[in-house]
């Protein structure tokens, strides 16, 4: 049998990629500092850490409600252009996943979607524009072709969390077109996107805790 994300893994997801954003923090604001105003580290380590909190008082019984949860969470603390956008993508992706137990891996591409969906929704951004948008594509690609080729959760999330990364890479060309980088025109290519960064670690978390 396929295991699927169940609420503890959620949980377990939510926490590692707060953990490891507080890690990078000095990297995601060297980042923003080169192409933005230098605080993506600072406010996405506070916001997952309001959404651990958010996900820790709730006590959700669902992997769903685990992500509706954080995604409040981040929305209500975090500032900048990045808090609402992972915020309202996560609470896509839980509602998105309803109220099952453990979420198959055809419905965590099916919520990934979401995530995606609900992001270019609120931020308006397309592939190419520099964003975090170049790194959620591809990694959302990858997590579906791999279920669609029958794997488990944790092959499909470390083909996302690859192609994440990637994605991530290939951002260093581009010149943004939106957010606070495309202020500078030109000079934002030669710099990797902070949001795409926070992607590919978000991503590798959710392949960490995932794999067995
Ligand atoms: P701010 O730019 O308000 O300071 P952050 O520094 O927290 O916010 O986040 C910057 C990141 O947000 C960028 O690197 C980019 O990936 C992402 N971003 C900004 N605007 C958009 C948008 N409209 N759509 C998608 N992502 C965006
Ligand atoms: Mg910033």
């Amino acid at each position: 049998m396929i295991m699927g994300l169940d609420t503890a893994t959620a949980q377990a997801w939510i926490t590692r990629a707060a953990d490891d954003v507080r890690a990078a923090e000095p990297r995601l604001t060297a980042l923003d500092a080169a192409i933005g105003d230098g605080d993506h580290g600072a406010n996405l380590a506070r916001g997952l850490a309001a959404a651990v909190a958010a996900m820790t008082e709730k006590a959700p019984d669902s992997p769903g409600a685990v992500l509706v949860a954080a995604g409040r969470g981040l929305v209500t603390k975090t500032g900048g252009a990045s808090g609402p956008l992972y915020g309202s993508g996560l609470r896509k992706a839980g509602k998105a996943l309803g109220d099952a137990t453990d979420a198959e891996p055809a419905a965590v591409a099916d919520a990934l979607d979401a995530m995606l969906a609900g992001i270019i929704e609120l931020g308006g951004a397309a592939e190419g524009d520099k964003t975090m948008i170049d790194a959620l594509t591809p990694a959302v690609a990858a997590f579906r072709e791999a279920v669609d080729a029958g794997t488990g959760l944790a092959d499909a999330a470390r083909a996302a969390a690859e192609a994440a990364e990637a994605g991530l890479e290939a951002t260093v060309p581009l010149q943004a077109r939106k957010g606070r980088a495309s202020y500078l025109g030109a000079r934002s290519i030669g710099h990797e996107d902070p949001g795409a960064a926070s992607t590919a670690l978000l991503l590798r978390a959710l392949a960490e805790v995932t794999a067995s």
